[in-house]
């Protein structure tokens, strides 16, 4: 061991590119002291050095766009500050498209961008040719003009990064390799390296494509994979010069910079090869891997294809490097699951430069105050599951993953690879019936129907996709007859222990002290009163609370959970999510269907709505709750895995009288929003507090103390001032999606959090939170003139204070 190295820090940094030179950078600017950086041999010699710098700022949602944009502020800034140059230039970027639907595509991001102050702007193809000289055009639909794109040197910007930290009193170490991450009941004691322990409270693995090697020694999944990534730089030529902007061609797979005096081209092709399958050498570092014109193919005939001039361009070298992707070309972020002090910044899908200054800022905050600053579900590790490191999954996901950077983003786009890893008991006879399937959390779920004789297959567009017909028509069979959906993707925990009413009713907003076989919805709170997670808890004996939350929740949420059981308190949180399935059975005719096949006595009377109870069901008896996520009478169904079928069968059988429907995952969608339900993760999260929500109605102030209640009283004393409401488009046309800016009285104010069709209706659907600094309230918002942005058009919306469907809830207790 050297005799200066460290024994004790407060942070071990692991990794030294770009990412771990930006979290020991901002945690020093947070007054971190006692930040050590480990880098197992020299800076940016990773994947770092290899990148083209391209730093663009619109990225896939509003978060991640606004992390993009402080890297471009903080790269600019950097020099001044430390003295290291960044090589940092706002030269612009330009966004070709080469079909009407990618048009489609970019006008939605415009529209998007505008809403984070981003200037993207339509130029005409001669601007283009101005701006870019050697561009060819005769085949796009469109060119978009990005002014404020920046281009960095990614080597000198990640050593400004790791000089600002040191001058800020972090130690950068060089040739040091941690070998594993100590842990004393699942909190961080200190790493292992090769030149001796260092303790520590926190670690932060910024391994990069050697992330997921490491967490896999502590326990822990970080599904990232390596994949080969390539450019070519060229020898001058005539047309390229100095500032010139970048070009991006998605449809082509390409982009382009200028590299001293000539063209640097590289791209994300649709079929990539992973690499490092079998480890990653000791010694790789700045390793270049073999040069594979075939594969680089592609990009050359595009490229070609965009600026002729290339055709006859003498190449200068083919770099090929391996970057990691994740299985949904997503960055990964924050405290690992089931440990303390643990975290993650890795996985950067080639995005990592423009991206690091960001991610960079919002682990440090994350650490410093115990969270992130904004949500930042999109890019959170506890979106993964244990079973997202399987080796066979990522490598085959990876091969899509590169491509899908620059693929078109369809609405409802599904992957093509690492399919049917997870699967309900019931697939294959929905498959029969037609079933389209969609993927959530690795789970194949039945999005639509296909009538017979038609292919259960997506026709993707950005109007009305060929499914919209059909599930309308599943949407009206609940709203008037009855239909039966598959939720099996849904995860089910059990509580379990004499203190577990206690210790829910600290953890939850709303009472659970309630009688058996009362059905509880309520909100997990933050401190800050904000929305960590949105479940129903069941009791079901005395000591015993079953808890239902989303497929996709399900790491996050048992974690929240688990994590919030005081040590020494007699409750048991238990992962029951394998052992059931659930059926969904809905409509005003559910009643008369369940009655065929249970004595049960199911009137209001004997199961209102919000209880639950066994009940024999065919041969079966699962346990029926009489809750509804699409505003009808109806019942879910958890049924032990082994009788899944068999209550299938019998409820399909007995439905033939009454014209039972399967009803697909778009269907349940479209017919929450006609009822103003809200979904986690896109109309509510950790910075939208109950009230604000419009769930006030489940919040208990006056039971025990709960997380968040001190701040749900605080903001209940300074009066409400944002509120999310529903709107509905005044033409039938147009769609909604997501992020749609949203105008009030003609001016910017807010974007759609989630849009589907209001089939009841016959118009699209929206949510979008509304502010008004001097308070909200139905006056305010009724007062105003709304507009949402679709596609650059201006649609008048209309903006529901109740639900179109059923208002008062009366179907649901009917
Ligand atoms: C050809 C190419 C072009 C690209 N173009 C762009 C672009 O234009 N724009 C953009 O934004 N991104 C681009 N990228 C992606 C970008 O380079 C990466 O996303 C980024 O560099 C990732 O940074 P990182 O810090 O996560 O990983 P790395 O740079 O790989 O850093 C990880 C570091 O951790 C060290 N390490 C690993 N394990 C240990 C351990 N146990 N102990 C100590 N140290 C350890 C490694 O040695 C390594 O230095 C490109 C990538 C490639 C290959």
């Amino acid at each position: 061991m050297a005799k200066d190295f460290p024994t004790q820090a407060r942070v071990v940094v692991i990794g030294g590119g770009i990412v771990g030179c930006s979290v020991a950078y901002h945690l020093t600017k947070l007054g971190w002291k006692e930040v050590v950086l480990l880098e197992r041999k020299v800076l940016t010699c990773g994947t770092t050095w290899a990148a083209a710098g391209l730093v663009g700022q619109l990225r896939a949602t509003p978060a991640l766009t606004r992390l993009a944009q402080y890297g471009t502020k903080l790269y600019a800034a950097l020099e001044e500050e430390t003295g290291q140059a960044t090589g940092y230039t706002a030269n612009g970027s330009i966004l070709v498209a080469r079909t009407k639907a990618r048009k489609r595509e970019y006008d939605r991001g415009r529209a998007m961008a505008r809403s984070f102050g981003i200037e993207m702007e339509e130029i005409s193809f001669q601007e283009a040719k101005k701006l870019w000289p050697l561009i060819h055009t005769d085949d796009l639909t469109a060119t978009y003009y990005m002014p404020k794109d920046g281009t960095t040197n990614p080597v000198d910007t990640a050593q400004a990064l790791a000089k600002g930290a040191r001058q800020n009193g972090a130690r950068v170490l060089e040739g040091v390799k941690v070998t594993g991450v100590e842990l004393k009941n699942g909190t961080v004691t200190g790493v292992e390296t090769d030149q001796g322990r260092i303790a520590c409270e926190y670690v932060v693995n910024c391994g990069g494509m050697w992330a997921r090697e490491l967490g896999l020694k502590s326990g822990l999944s970080i599904p990232l994979f390596a994949a080969e990534h390539m450019h070519i730089v060229t020898k001058p030529i005539e047309g390229v010069s100095k500032g010139m902007p970048s070009l991006r061609d998605m449809d082509g797979y390409v982009y382009f910079r200028e590299e001293v005096g000539g063209l640097m081209m590289g791209g994300f092709e649709p079929r990539a090869k992973p690499w490092g399958m079998r480890g990653i050498p000791e010694e790789f570092q700045f390793t270049e891997l073999n040069e594979d014109w075939d594969q680089f193919s592609i990009f050359m005939d595009n490229a070609i294809q965009r600026c002729p001039a290339l055709a006859t361009a003498e190449v200068r070298h083919l770099t090929s490097v391996p970057e990691s992707f994740t299985p949904d070309t997503a960055y990964i972020l924050g405290q690992a699951p089931g440990l303390r002090n643990y975290f993650v910044a890795a996985g950067m899908n080639s995005v990592g430069i423009a991206s690091a200054g960001g991610a960079g800022k919002a682990v440090a905050e994350w650490i410093d105050q115990g969270h992130p600053t904004e949500d930042l579900w999109d890019v959170d590790i506890r979106r993964f599951f244990p079973w997202q490191v399987n080796a066979r999954y990522l490598h085959d996901r990876i091969t899509e993953a590169v491509g899908n950077l620059y693929a078109h983003h369809w609405p409802f786009k599904q992957p093509v690879t690492s399919r049917g890893v997870r699967r309900s008991p019931f697939h294959d006879r929905l498959a029969g019936m037609g079933a389209c399937f969609g993927v959530v959390a690795g789970w194949e779920r039945a999005n639509w129907f296909a009538p017979p004789g038609m292919e259960a297959s997506y026709g993707y567009s950005w109007g009305r996709q060929n499914w919209f017909d059909y599930s309308a028509a599943e949407h009206m069979a609940v709203r008037e007859g009855v239909g039966v959906y598959d939720l099996t993707s849904m995860a089910v925990f059990l509580l379990q222990g004499p203190d577990s009413e206690q210790v829910l009713q600290r953890i939850c907003a709303n009472d659970v002290a309630v009688p058996k076989g009362q059905v509880v919805y309520t909100q997990l709170l933050n401190q800050r009163g904000g929305i960590e997670a949105d479940l129903t808890v069941t009791r079901l004996e005395e000591d015993l609370f079953f808890i239902v939350t989303a497929g996709a929740n399900e790491t996050r949420d048992f974690d929240w959970i688990r994590s919030h059981i005081p040590a020494g308190a007699r409750a048991w949180l238990t992962n029951l999510s394998s052992g059931y399935s659930m059926l969904g059975v809905m409509g005003p005719r559910s009643r008369e269907l369940l009655a065929k096949l249970t004595p049960a006595d199911l009137s209001n009377q004997a199961f209102p709505y919000t209880t639950a109870r066994v009940i024999d069901l065919a041969y079966a008896r699962p346990l029926a709750l009489r809750m509804s996520y699409v505003g009808e009478l109806g019942w879910e169904l958890y049924i032990p895995t082994e009788f899944s079928l068999s209550v299938f069968e019998a409820l399909f059988e007995a439905g033939k009288e009454l014209d039972l429907k399967p009803v697909g995952l778009h269907a349940l969608d479209s017919l929450r929003l006609e009822k103003g339900y809200k979904h986690w993760g896109s109309d509510i999260g950790p910075d939208h507090d109950p009230f604000q929500a419009g769930l006030g109605f489940a919040v208990k102030l006056d039971k025990v103390d709960f997380i968040g209640r001190e701040a749900l009283l605080a903001k209940q004393e300074e009066g409400l001032k944002r509120k999310l409401v529903l709107f509905s488009l005044e033409d039938p046309e147009p769609l909604l999606y997501h992020d749609e800016p949203i105008f009030r009285n003609g001016e910017l104010v807010s974007a759609n959090t989630h849009g589907a069709y209001g089939h009841l209706l016959g118009r699209s659907l929206g949510m979008g939170y509304l502010t008004n600094p001097e308070g909200i309230d139905e006056g305010w918002i009724l007062s105003g003139r709304y507009e949402i942005d679709v596609e650059g058009r201006m649609v008048p919306a209309r903006v529901h204070l109740k639900p179109p469907h059923d208002p008062e809830g009366k179907r649901l207790r009917s």
